[in-house]
């Protein structure tokens, strides 16, 4: 088998290394020459655990190579995977299709033999349909059938997601579609992960409704929690005790700052969209949405609060700035709300950043980057946890207060016991936990 990877960002680069790990002979093509120079040269362009010696092996074995060259990419590939980005559209909120569309139109234009094509991309029900009509009008010569595959893994936990998967979501129209799709996951056959074959709108929608449905779960907690902090319950022990009913499951239920990423937010947004142009109106979707952009701008209040009523002049140490740990990706990280608000307000921001720096550096201005934690603790009024890395769990506290002007925390990822936190002479101020007495 050998298949053709468009794409190769987070989703694209991973899948396809993982194909490879799969047996398949994988070739990635992407538009932009230096992703691609990178690869070649042995460089991985973002920080994903693993992928480095992944993408190596796979390499080294000759089962993974790299072009830009889509003809080439595509030249005899039983299975063609759009993997592009589907930002949200500048306005309104729309997934953009643009890079999907510019991808078939290539494929149309310069594929010479029969083939499947996959969106592994993220897409609002009836694009597999649109592109459908795409191969029939541009290419009457060829059979084209067209697949959804839309794509779980989670940044940070990428490969492992993605090679233990809990399901594998295939939306087919025809037995050759269904075969070669069985084809490119049969390893996954071994661990008994339920490969589930629908129709190519339920396939689409399966992926928008888990989004949602998970960024609800964020959510509900997100509010709990504010709940608790006013009758003195402790949310941790709230989610834990929901959680451990079988029925809800405790994943997703941790409070924080609010979900971002490169995926909550633009796939929530969509599916509203999508609600709209079909007469639905997805109520708890919408309330979802605006619970949580009201949840950054909450943020801000509460390390205003902590900092006495405000952060004016003040000296703020942010730990933290990508949207999740064990990621490089920025898109729609809280912190792109939470900094600039605080910086307008007057406060000086220090941050650290274990992988972030190099994006966030371009996004937030003013910044002062810092080398570690405790670089970024130097003179500092307040330490703000804004991502829950491992390494800030094991912050040395006594260290961590003689460099700062001011002993106070404000932990938005609850990362640390309150008790402790007070016994090493901290004020400390979290999500949805009662203070240490
Ligand atoms: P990304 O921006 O990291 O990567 C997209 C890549 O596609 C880029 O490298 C870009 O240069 C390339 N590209 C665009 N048009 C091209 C073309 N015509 N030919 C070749 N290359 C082209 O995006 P991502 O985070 O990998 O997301 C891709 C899709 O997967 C999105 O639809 C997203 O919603 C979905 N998804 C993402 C995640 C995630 O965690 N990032 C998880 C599940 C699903």
């Amino acid at each position: 088998m050998r298949i053709a990877m468009i794409g190769t960002g987070y989703v694209g680069l991973v899948s396809g290394a993982c194909f490879a790990e799969f047996g398949l002979e994988v070739v990635g093509v992407d538009k932009d020459e230096s992703k691609i120079r990178m690869l070649e040269e042995g460089r991985i362009p973002i920080y994903e655990p693993g992928l480095d010696a992944l993408v190596d092996k796979h390499k080294a074995a000759g089962r993974l190579s790299f072009t830009t060259d889509l003809a080439e990419a595509i030249d005899g590939a039983d299975a063609i995977f759009i993997g592009v980005g589907t930002p949200s559209r500048r306005g309104d909120g729309h997934a953009d299709l643009t890079y999907v569309f510019a991808a078939a139109e290539e494929i149309a234009a310069k594929l010479k033999h029969d083939t499947l094509v996959v969106t592994k991309s993220t897409v609002p029900v009836g694009t597999g349909r649109r592109l459908q009509k795409i191969f029939k009008t541009q290419r009457p010569d060829l059979e084209i059938d067209v697949a959804s595959n839309p794509e779980f893994l989670r940044e940070g936990s990428a490969i492992e997601d993605f090679l233990r998967p809990d399901r594998v979501v295939c939306g087919v129209e025809s037995d050759r579609a269904r075969e070669i799709l069985a084809q490119c996951y049969r390893p996954l056959n071994l661990i008994e992960t339920p490969i589930l074959f629908t129709a190519l709108e339920t396939a689409e929608l399966i992926k928008y409704a888990t989004n949602a449905f998970l960024a609800t779960k964020i959510t509900f907690i997100n509010e709990l929690a504010d709940l608790c902090e006013r009758v003195g319950a402790d949310v941790q022990q709230v989610a834990k005790g929901m959680g451990l009913d079988g029925r809800i499951g405790r994943k997703f239920l941790h409070a924080g700052p609010g979900y971002g990423g490169s995926c909550f937010p633009k796939d929530t947004l969509a599916l509203l969209r999508t609600g709209e142009q079909y007469n639905t109106h997805l109520r708890i979707v919408e309330t979802v949405v605006n619970v949580n952009e009201g949840r950054k701008r909450r943020m801000v209040r509460k390390i205003t609060d902590a900092c006495g009523g405000s952060v004016a002049g003040k000296t703020i140490a942010i730990l933290g700035v990508t949207f999740k740990p064990n990621t490089d990706d920025m898109r729609e990280s809280p912190s792109l709300v939470i900094v600039p608000a605080l910086q307008a307000e007057g406060a000086v921001i220090r941050a650290y950043d274990p992988e972030g720096m190099r994006e966030a550096a371009k996004l937030l201005p003013d910044v002062g980057w810092c080398q570690d934690s405790y670089h970024a603790l130097e003179g500092a009024d307040a330490a703000v946890i804004l991502t829950e890395w491992n390494e800030f769990r094991g912050l040395d506290l006594d260290r961590a207060r003689s460099l700062m002007r001011q002993p106070l925390i404000v932990d938005l990822r609850n990362i640390f016991d309150p008790a402790q936190v007070a016994k090493a002479g901290f004020a400390y101020t979290s999500v949805g936990r009662p203070v240490a007495a």
